[in-house]
C-alpha cells in the first residue's frame, strides 16, 4: 500500500470537514512500530487521485459520533492498514482513493461498531436453561453447578464462537468478557476478528478452570503474560467476579496483580440489593464505598451493573473514572433494580452499555439494550427528556469506548481511529419515512438491520454473510453440546 496524505481540498472546506483530515500515515499492516520504514525518508507523497487503499465504505449517512456529532450525507470512509484515513463526502473520498474492496452504501447508515461492555460470551450455551429466578437462586442453584459440571475448554470455544457470530451479526465490534479458559476465548476472538477485553476470571471458589482464587490468580498472571501486546485487538485483563464471591484479601491481591501487569479490571459492582446487604454485613459498608476503602479503585476499573450506588458512591465513581456498564435487560429480567444512569451521567461518570451473559438476557442484542436503557430511565424518572437517543447511542459507541479505556482507538469515525464500524441497511419498511437518522437507530433499528461489520479494517460480515465464522459448524456443535447438557439436567432432576 502507498502512503497517502490528503491535500488541501478536504481541509479548506468549513462545513463538517474537521473530521476529514487524514493525518494518519499508513504503516505496514502488521506492526507499524517494528516495521516502520526509515524515519528519515520522506513519507509524504503528492496526492495523485489514485491512492490505493484497503477498503472504502460508503453510506447514505455517516454517523461519525465525533465530538460535534457530525453526520455526513452521501459520505464515505477511506480505510487502510486497519485505520480510518479519511471521512467525508463520497465524491471527494472517491476522487482521492481507490480500493479493490468496497462496501456500497446506497440506503445504508454507517456508524461506529457497537461496544458491549459486559458479557459472559460462552454463556450463550446456557441461553434459556433457567429463567424467571431470583439472582442468587439463579446463580447458586443453576448457573454455578451447571458450570462446574459442564464448562470446559470445548464448551468455552463453542459458546464463544456462537456469541461472536451473534455479536458480529448484530453490529457489535468490541466486547468485554468475563468467563473461564481465557486463552480459548482469546483464540476464538483472534480468529473471528473481533476486538475484546478478555478477563482472567478470579473467584473465591472452585471454578471450571481453577481450584481456588489463588490458583485462578496465578493462571491469570500467565494468561496476561501470554496475550499482552500480542494482538492490537485483544486486551487481556483481570475479572474478579464480585465482593460476595471473593474476600478482601483476594480482591486486593487481584488489584495488585493488575497494576503490576498494567491491565484493567472488570468486576460486578453494586448489582443487587443482596450484594449491598452482604457488603454492609461483611465489610461494614456499601459495595463501592468498600472497594474505595481498600484501594481497589486505584487503577483502571470497569464496573458492571452499578444499580445501587449512593450519591456519595456516584461521586467516587466519577472521581476514580470507573467505567460503569449499564445492563438494562439483565437488571430487569433478574429484577436487580433500575440503575441511576441519568444521575451518574450528570455527575460525570463514564457509562457504557452491555448485554451481560445470554443466560440472563437472553441474547446479545445491543440495539435492544440501547432502546431499553432509554425507556427505563424515562419511566423511572417519569421524564421523557432524559437519556435522549443521541445520549444512548454515545453510551454504545464513543462513551462505551471511554468507559472501557479504548476512547482513543475506537468509538468514533474520525481519521486516525481504528476502523471498527458497521453499515445498517435502512431498506426495511420500519425506516420509512426517515426524518432523523439517530432517532431511527435507537427507536427503530434492530440487529437484523445490520448489513456489514468491519473491525480493524477487516470485513467480518458483508451484506449479511459471515466471513470469518463457519456458521454451519458452530450451529451443529452448539446444538449437539446443548443436547448433552439437557439430557444430563433431565437425569439429574429425575
Ligand atoms: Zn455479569
Amino acid at each position: 500500500m502507498r502512503t497517502a496524505r490528503l491535500a488541501a481540498p478536504f481541509l479548506s472546506r468549513p462545513l463538517i470537514l474537521t473530521a476529514l483530515v487524514a493525518l494518519a500515515a499508513c504503516g505496514p499492516r502488521n506492526d507499524p512500530q517494528t516495521e516502520a520504514e526509515d524515519s528519515s525518508a520522506p513519507t509524504i507523497e503528492t496526492v495523485t487521485g489514485d491512492n490505493v487503499i484497503d477498503l472504502i465504505v460508503e453510506g447514505r449517512y455517516i454517523v461519525t459520533m465525533d465530538e460535534q456529532m457530525t453526520v455526513v450525507t452521501d459520505g464515505a470512509l477511506a480505510i487502510d492498514a486497519g485505520i480510518i484515513v479519511a471521512v467525508g463526502p463520497a465524491a471527494e473520498v472517491n476522487a482521492q482513493y481507490t480500493s479493490d474492496e468496497r462496501l456500497a452504501g446506497d440506503s445504508r447508515v454507517v456508524l461506529p461498531g457497537l461496544i458491549n461492555g459486559h458479557s459472559h460470551a460462552a454463556m450463550t450455551l446456557l441461553r434459556g436453561v433457567a429463567d424467571d429466578l431470583e439472582l442468587m437462586t439463579w446463580l447458586n442453584d443453576y448457573i454455578f453447578p451447571a458450570e462446574v459440571e459442564f464448562v470446559d475448554a470445548e464448551f468455552v470455544r463453542i459458546g464463544t464462537e456462537l456469541a461472536c457470530w451473534e455479536m458480529i451479526r448484530g453490529g457489535t465490534t468490541t466486547f468485554v468478557d468475563m468467563y473461564y479458559y481465557p486463552d480459548v476465548i482469546a483464540q476464538v476472538v483472534d480468529s473471528c476478528g473481533m476486538r475484546a477485553h478478555i478477563s482472567a476470571t478470579v473467584i473465591g471458589q472452585r471454578s471450571p478452570d481453577a481450584e481456588s482464587a489463588a490458583d485462578s490468580l496465578a493462571k491469570g498472571d500467565e494468561f496476561i503474560d501470554r496475550w499482552k501486546g500480542k494482538s492490537s485487538r485483544i486486551t487481556p485483563i483481570f475479572g474478579p467476579h464480585a465482593n460476595y464471591t471473593m474476600n478482601e484479601e483476594q480482591l486486593t491481591a487481584t488489584r495488585e496483580a493488575a497494576n503490576r501487569l498494567g491491565v484493567p479490571i472488570a468486576i460486578h459492582m453494586s448489582e443487587s440489593p443482596f450484594e449491598v446487604e452482604y457488603s454492609k454485613q461483611t465489610y461494614g459498608t456499601t459495595s463501592i464505598d468498600f472497594f474505595e476503602s481498600i484501594g481497589f479503585l486505584d487503577g483502571p476499573t470497569i464496573g458492571a451493573h452499578v444499580v445501587w450506588p449512593t450519591d456519595d458512591e456516584i461521586r467516587i465513581l466519577a472521581e476514580r473514572q470507573v467505567g460503569v456498564i449499564h445492563n438494562p435487560t439483565s437488571n430487569m429480567k433478574i429484577a436487580s433494580g433500575i440503575s441511576p444512569v441519568t444521575a451518574m451521567l450528570q455527575a460525570g461518570v463514564r457509562v457504557g452499555l452491555g448485554t451481560d451473559g445470554a443466560a440472563s438476557n437472553n441474547d446479545l442484542d445491543m440495539w435492544e439494550e440501547m432502546r431499553l436503557a432509554a425507556f427505563l430511565q424515562k419511566v423511572d424518572r417519569m421524564d421523557p427528556t432524559v437519556l435522549s437517543a443521541s445520549t444512548v447511542l454515545k453510551m454504545a459507541t464513543s462513551g462505551g469506548a471511554e468507559a472501557i479505556g479504548l476512547g482513543d482507538k475506537v468509538g468514533s469515525l474520525e481519521a486516525g481511529m481504528r476502523a471498527d464500524l458497521i453499515q445498517v441497511s435502512f431498506d426495511d419498511v420500519h425506516f420509512v419515512p426517515t426524518y432523523d437518522v439517530i432517532s431511527h437507530l435507537i427507536y427503530v433499528a434492530d440487529e437484523q438491520d445490520v448489513a456489514s461489520t468491519v473491525v480493524d479494517g477487516q470485513v467480518l460480515m458483508k451484506d449479511g454473510k459471515m466471513l470469518t465464522i463457519d456458521t454451519a459448524r458452530v450451529r451443529q456443535e452448539a446444538t449437539a453440546l446443548a443436547a448433552r447438557i439437557q439430557s444430563a439436567l433431565a437425569s439429574r432432576n429425575n
